[in-house]
């Protein structure tokens, strides 16, 4: 578990590339939600699923 999150606590924002920040995560429920500080970009991971769910919001002009 702990090889895992280091893997996804080194992950940016594919759209702006700062790092994606946990603070939503709940370890508790082992529900990790990595978020873009600027709201780009969420990754979503689902340990009951054994994998994750990406949720962009790109502004749109
Ligand atoms: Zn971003």
């Amino acid at each position: 578990m702990m090889a895992l999150l280091n893997k996804i606590t080194q992950e940016k924002c594919p759209i702006c590339n700062e790092t994606l920040s946990t603070h939503k995560s709940n370890m508790l429920f082992s529900h990790i939600v990595k978020s873009c500080p600027n709201e780009h970009y969420e990754k979503e991971f689902i340990s009951a699923l054994e994998g994750y769910i990406e949720h962009y919001n790109v502004p749109t002009k």
